[in-house]
């Protein structure tokens, strides 16, 4: 049993690469930002309070987000293991995931990190923006304050991790398939 956090600030690449990952190693993959857009499509409640801060690129408060990641997770009770792309990204989170993986016997394996430069990622958030739908990556703005929410509240966790020897950096930059190989040597050896 294998729970990884794919971990990097956004447009590092987590969601592309937890989609073939998770097809590799048999994993559950949870994004918290997919699970915001569905409710925020379906209109719920949920949906509504996440949007109000997702529109502005800031993070949504702890309580709400750890409330539904448990939720996530419970779904899926004979999972082989999970990859978390998007959560933790503040130590209260990463808190709650220990205690939840301590409830159920387990426990992270690895924080996986994509190390992207800042530049190459509004770039490529950009891009993204072309074509996603996602209102946080129409405007350079939210971008660039999503990317410092990251290092204010997010890129701490880097030493949360390696406090407990389960950091691992790996270079974000490169095809799909050469960062794809990036990460399966360093999951492989887990
Ligand atoms: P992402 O899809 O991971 O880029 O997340 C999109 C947005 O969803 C973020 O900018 C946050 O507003 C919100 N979000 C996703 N995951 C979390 C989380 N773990 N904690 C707080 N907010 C989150």
């Amino acid at each position: 049993m294998k729970n990884i956090v794919l971990f990097g600030p956004p447009g590092a690449g987590k969601g592309t690469q937890a989609e073939i990952l998770k097809k590799k190693y048999q994993l559950v993959h949870i994004s918290t930002g997919d699970v915001f857009r569905y409710n925020i499509k379906n209109a719920t409640e949920l949906g509504t309070l996440a949007k109000s801060y997702m529109d502005r690129g800031n993070l949504v408060p702890d309580e709400v987000t750890i409330n539904m990641l448990n939720a996530e997770v419970e779904k899926n009770v004979g999972a082989n293991g999970f990859i978390f792309d998007g959560f933790p990204r503040t130590p209260v989170q990463a808190e709650a995931l220990a205690k939840l993986m301590d409830e159920r016997e387990s426990q992270i394996n690895a924080m996986v990190a994509l190390e992207v430069n800042d530049e190459i990622l509004v770039e490529r958030l950009l891009e993204r923006g072309k074509s996603s739908g996602r209102p946080d990556d129409a405007n350079e703005e939210v971008i660039r304050e999503r990317i410092s929410e990251y290092y204010r509240k997010t890129d701490i966790l880097k030493e949360y991790y390696q406090k407990q020897g389960k950091y691992f950096g790996v270079d974000g930059v490169g095809s799909i398939e050469e960062i794809f190989e990036r990460l399966s040597e360093v999951i492989n050896k887990l």
